[in-house]
């Protein structure tokens, strides 16, 4: 294997690729999701249990990590895969985004981030050097440049800044990464939703050249709409045989949505987070097990679904489970959620293969519009009269 990561493109469909992207640690099949292990794990799933729901690829949080256990700790204790027994592989970011949302007493510069842990309150710097030395430490098959999610919304003015020190930090990250086989690099495309700015990103981008380009700065408030028009003009910018990774996306439509335009891998905390709260999606749409018309219904979550918590168990007693605060509810609500999405991305990759892309999306679209089926009334209530 030569140095970096391989990545053949097996079929197109429109804008819509289906990939193989080729890791030290395993291959992915791209349209992919990535499910989120924020501090080396999947909150409430064994490992093996989030390989059955079909993810090829975790991704890792930088900025939780380096602070506890701490990336030299990781490494000692044997990498990221070994530590928390993941063989597959793993990305990392770079730990920019999540200092910006959590840590306290932020100070930025040239050099990088100055900001004080939000566990301990002490205090620490992150450079595109120093990400990158963690990054390497944890073991992660994709490192992700250090950047600035440009917030939203910015001023073409301040897009413009936070973009050309993002593409500074790329260029310094490229010279700080260690490239391997089977490990490689991202770069992130910024510019908020200008155009011009997305185009100079990119154009920035691709004369350093990295394994793969995401598409940061989207799905931090600008709703749908605007974030599929920035893809509209933003994916064709990027090169054609390499991977492009959407950000913090999404719902099961935003990620459709972006499949569409041509994208290939996508991480959300949405599916993890939404199950530990009560949030269900299933094939038509939303379900909030927590409801009250929930409490006799002896239906499963989605009569369609493969996983264990729609197989052995119905809506009451997923409902009961809520109701009593036990810990088996998150868990049977995560399975199902990381399983759901695993079959959406299933589903459009062998659309993809088949030339019905379109077909396949729109079906899926169009159930997801209809809601869920109201259960019938519940046998211990005496009918209304
Ligand atoms: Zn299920």
């Amino acid at each position: 294997m030569s140095l970096g990561l391989a990545f053949n493109l097996l079929a197109t469909d429109g804008a819509a690729r289906r990939g193989r992207l080729s890791t030290a640690h395993g291959e992915v099949e791209t349209p992919a999701f990535m499910p989120v292990g924020t501090v080396g794990t999947v909150k409430g799933m064994h490992p093996q249990s989030v390989k059955e729901t079909g993810a090829h690829i975790l991704l890792g949080n930088t900025y939780h990590l380096m602070l506890r256990p701490g990336a030299e700790r990781v490494a000692q204790l044997g990498g990221l895969h070994k530590f928390m027994n993941w063989s597959g592989p793993i990305l990392t970011d770079s730990g920019g985004f999540q200092v910006m949302s959590l840590a306290g007493l932020r100070k930025l510069d040239e050099s990088g981030v100055t900001f004080r842990s939000h566990i301990d309150g002490s205090k620490h710097h992150l450079t595109p050097e120093r990400s990158m030395q963690i990054q390497h430490l944890l073991d992660s098959n994709i490192t992700m440049a250090f950047d600035e999610c440009t917030p939203y919304p910015a001023t073409h003015e301040q897009a413009a800044a936070s973009m050309r020190l993002s593409m500074r930090w790329a260029r310094r990250s490229k010279d700080a990464f260690v490239a391997r086989a089977g490990y490689g690099l991202f770069g992130i495309v910024q510019g908020s939703t200008f155009e011009d700015l997305r185009a100079e990103s990119a154009a920035a981008l691709r004369d350093v050249g990295f394994d793969g380009y995401a598409i940061g700065g989207l799905a931090v408030g600008e709703g749908q709409e605007e974030m599929f028009r920035t893809l509209d003009f933003t994916t064709p910018m990027l090169p054609m045989e390499r991977p492009r990774y959407l950000m913090g996306v999404g719902r099961p439509d935003d990620i459709i949505g972006a499949v569409r335009r041509g994208v290939d891998m996508f991480d959300c905390v949405m599916p993890t987070r939404s199950g530990r709260t009560g949030q269900a999606f299933v094939r038509r749409g939303v379900v909030n097990i927590k409801n009250a018309r929930h409490a006799h219904d002896e239906r499963p979550l989605d009569d369609r679904c493969r996983c264990p918590a729609c197989a052995g168990y119905s809506r009451a007693y997923l409902h009961h489970l809520f109701k009593a605060g036990e810990m088996l509810g998150p868990m049977l609500l995560t399975w199902h959620n990381l399983t759901f999405y695993q079959d959406v991305m299933a589903a459009l990759r062998q659309g993809i293969e088949a030339g019905r892309f379109e077909e396949t999306a729109a079906a899926w679209e169009a159930e997801m519009r209809q809601g869920d089926i109201e259960a019938t009334v519940d046998p211990l209530k005496p009918a209304p009269h």
